[in-house]
């Protein structure tokens, strides 16, 4: 599997935007217009260690598109994170926002920093100095950040305050905070919810299968990942598959989510799967062709790829994660029948949420969590329903469809303002 070539990020966000430009006509000017982003911003993070030693990091903060409104998206820790990854994750995120039609444009941030390598304290540094040194382009009207992998409601409060002491407190400048500091309810759940949510509607749709006879497979039990599986095993389903960077594990019974979660969650633990005994180990080689009828990526990008795509079971693929499916697996995938709701639509229930608790910000008014929910079900489903009409207009795949979509609508919103 190492000799597999790896498929960048970018080249993956590159062939989403390219397939559908064709099937909408998009001149080059065009093309270039939506494809560049519209500020890049590359800082230096250095940190002294609790130890004494110095060392730095990259941070980066892509502003990709903001006709349609304020940037929006989060801000990844990661040591896998460079200046392409950001690139590409800002400009899907143009078109997450503009898919689900919610008043944002598309960016993205990111430090070349593995979180569980640092104490809690020098995570807080890092995430201070990284935001003192790009607060100026961020704000409630200009630029929004939230969570992404490796950062969480507590990297967000740290965010608000630093933010908070250069330009005065304001929540609406980040989402994805703790609810005591303006978070909203059913923020944390929300990406997860979507999942399930659009894994529902187009398992009904394209395998004509109800809840309770799905066979689910679960890539990545981070936020994303674990909650996607708890609440489709609420709804029926059976999970019967999972796993994380540590490793995957197998029950065709359907594994004991509540088990795994309190694995994760143990005093003392390191937070992942490793050393879980409620199922049978899957290799990470052998994980993408685990049987079941769908398969949710909810962990890195690229994750399948040309060489583990054959040995995929599932005839529904939901993309839990940004970018989990180079070009190459992609049609491989299509060319089988096998189904696959892209990125921009499976798991965009996070990002509406965060356009609620920005807009409760606004508000100074807290909604409750029902509500949360049946918007984010109304405004998400409506999304795929759009999805859908298109697909069968433009004879296209999914993927293909959301994109033309997403895309159509950022050159409306650029020529109302005036671009060309
Ligand atoms: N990081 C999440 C995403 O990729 C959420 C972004 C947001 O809420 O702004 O969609």
């Amino acid at each position: 599997m190492s000799n597999v070539p790896k498929v960048s990020a970018y080249e993956i966000a590159s062939r989403n935007f390219e397939r559908a430009a064709d099937l909408i006509d998009l001149t080059p000017e065009w093309r270039t217009l939506v494809r560049t982003p519209f500020r890049e911003m590359k800082v230096e993070v250095p940190l002294y260690r609790d130890d004494g030693s110095f060392t730095t990091f990259s941070g980066y903060r892509i502003q990709h598109n903001g006709a349609r409104g304020p940037f929006k998206g989060g801000i990844r820790f990661s040591s896998l994170v460079d200046e392409q990854e950001v690139k590409a994750l800002a400009e899907t995120m143009t078109y997450k926002t503009a898919l689900v039609d919610i008043p944002f444009g598309g960016g993205k941030g990111g430090v070349n920093v593995n979180p569980p390598d640092l104490t809690d304290r020098e995570l807080e540094h890092v995430t201070r100095r990284y935001i003192s040194r790009i607060h100026l382009i961020l704000g409630p009207n200009r630029d929004v950040p939230a969570p992404d992998m490796g950062t969480n409601a507590q990297t967000m409060a740290w965010i608000v305050d630093q933010y908070g002491r250069q330009h005065g407190y304001n929540p609406a400048v980040v989402t994805g905070k703790p609810l005591e500091l303006g978070g909203s309810p059913g923020r944390e759940q929300a990406t997860g919810r979507g999942v399930m949510l659009i894994t529902l509607a187009a398992a009904k749709d394209h395998l004509g299968k109800a809840p309770a006879d799905l066979r689910i497979a679960v890539q990545g039990f981070g936020n994303v990942g674990m909650n996607a599986a708890l609440l489709l095993a609420e709804r029926g389903a059976t999970v019967v598959a999972i796993s994380d960077h540590t490793g995957g594990y197998h029950r065709a019974e359907g594994i004991d989510l509540e088990g795994a979660v309190a694995h994760v969650r143990r005093e003392g633990g390191d937070r992942t799967l490793r050393g879980y005994d409620g199922a049978d180990a899957v290799s990470a080689d052998d994980f993408m062709g685990v049987d079941c009828d769908v398969l949710v990526p909810a962990a890195i990008e690229a994750a399948i790829h040309s060489d583990n795509v054959d040995s995929v079971q599932a005839r529904l693929v939901v993309e839990g994660a940004n970018l989990p499916v180079t070009p190459r697996a992609d049609a491989a995938l299509n060319d089988r029948g096998v189904i696959v709701v892209p990125d921009i639509l499976a798991n965009a229930g996070g990002v509406i949420v965060s356009y609620f608790e920005w807009s409760q910000n606004f508000q100074q008014y807290r909604w409750s969590e029902a509500d949360v929910n049946d918007r984010l079900e109304r405004i998400l489903l409506k999304a795929y329903r759009d999805v859908a009409e298109k697909q069968e207009a433009l004879g296209s795949t999914m993927r293909e469809a959301a994109f033309a979509l997403a895309i159509g609508r950022v050159v409306t919103a650029e020529k109302l303002r005036g671009a060309l």
